[in-house]
């Protein structure tokens, strides 16, 4: 049986339409893997940096996309669940090996033999994929399919990206992961720079969260937005907003947007840079680190992460804004992230 996929032979600019659409087989669950029909897959930043060629690739042809939702309707023969007619998401970290030291010691975001969804295996810009059974989620009920989707990546990011920031929710507890640093009291000041699908639905959290909110944006129609959704502050980066940060956030993945979040960062603030690509940082003066300030990358995440933000997902409610496009018009829609013309996320519709 064949099905549509959307396939990347050889990395090009997005201008170039690298995805071809093609017919493929319908894969064959393995024996700890279900299958699952797509119904909506969610087009990420890291997509574009596949496609592009900006990160290796570690095999080709490949079918990109890791924000995928759909029906489970396979199970290989050893696949504990979930049944077949879950509707479940699918994350950017697809599988882990449990062994290694990174894996024993609760940090699989940083497994040895990680592979990833879309990247290491194909992903979602298909009809139908394959996925290790412990590695896909129920999803609520109330969660629209095609709404749900970018809280797969861009959600699950920006969720482990305010906790390595310093940000977590009352009554949290607090892991290692989290920064310990002590701050003055009163709302936590929380800046996003970029404001794209991952830091619209950081912005619900940390207002769920009592935070209060900067965001530094260009695009006039990103700056409406994050004033619709309630942030205190909109502006520029390089402009200043009305107090100094606690914990900031870098989205965007231009390195000159470090010194100039360090500047508004308090003393012992963190900055937590959430892409998996960046261009260089510039040099700059070690004042802007001094005073006990942090600056850490956030890479991947954990399977409970990806529980955690889709339990909030549901109690905060976060409401995504997302555009769609069809399967076949996935060339376009990387190209809308590319150039920010989408207004939050981009995602692909693909079956009923
Ligand atoms: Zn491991
Ligand atoms: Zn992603």
């Amino acid at each position: 049986m064949p099905m549509r996929a959307m396939q990347l032979q050889r990395p090009a600019r997005a201008e170039d339409r690298p995805l071809s659409l093609v017919e493929t087989a319908v894969p064959e669950p393995g024996d700890d893997e279900v299958r699952i029909r797509i119904r909506a897959c969610g087009v990420c930043h890291t997509d574009l940096h596949e496609v592009e060629g900006d990160l290796p690739l570690p095999r080709l042809p490949l079918i990109p996309g890791h924000e995928i939702v759909g029906v489970v309707d396979k199970l290989g023969s050893k696949a504990p669940g979930p049944d077949t007619g879950t509707v479940v998401g699918v994350p950017w970290l697809n599988w882990t090996c449990g062994r290694c030291r990174y894996c024993r010691s609760g940090r699989e975001n940083l497994c040895e033999r990680i592979r990833f969804t879309g990247y290491s295996v194909d992903g979602g810009y298909a009809e139908y994929a394959v996925v290790p059974s412990g590695f896909c989620y129920p999803l609520s009920d109330s969660l629209d399919p095609i709404e749900a989707a970018p809280l797969l990546c861009a959600g699950v990011i920006g969720y482990r990206a305010l906790r390595l920031a310093g940000v977590h929710g009352p009554g949290s507890t607090r892991s290692s992961l989290e920064s310990s640093t002590t701050r003055t009291p009163g709302p936590l000041r929380l800046g996003l720079y970029g404001f794209g699908a991952s830091a619209h639905i950081c912005l619900q959290i940390a207002r769920h969260w009592n935070c209060r909110t900067a965001v530094f944006t260009r695009a006039d129609k990103h700056k409406q937005l994050a004033r619709g959704l309630g942030a205190d502050w909109v502006g520029e980066a390089g402009e200043d907003p009305p107090w100094p940060l606690d914990s900031s956030i870098a989205f965007a993945p231009a390195g000159d947007i470090v010194p100039k979040a360090l500047r508004m960062l308090d003393r012992a603030g963190t900055l937590a840079l959430a892409g998996i690509h960046m261009s260089p940082i510039p040099e700059m003066p070690y004042d802007l680190i001094y005073h006990e300030r942090t600056v850490r990358s956030v890479a991947n995440s954990t399977r409970q992460d990806v529980r955690d933000l889709l339990r909030l997902a549901v109690e905060v409610p976060i409401r995504t804004t997302v555009e769609e496009y069809p399967l076949e018009q996935a060339n376009d829609a990387l190209l809308a992230v590319k150039h920010s013309r989408t207004e939050a996320a981009a995602v692909l519709k693909v079956g009923g």
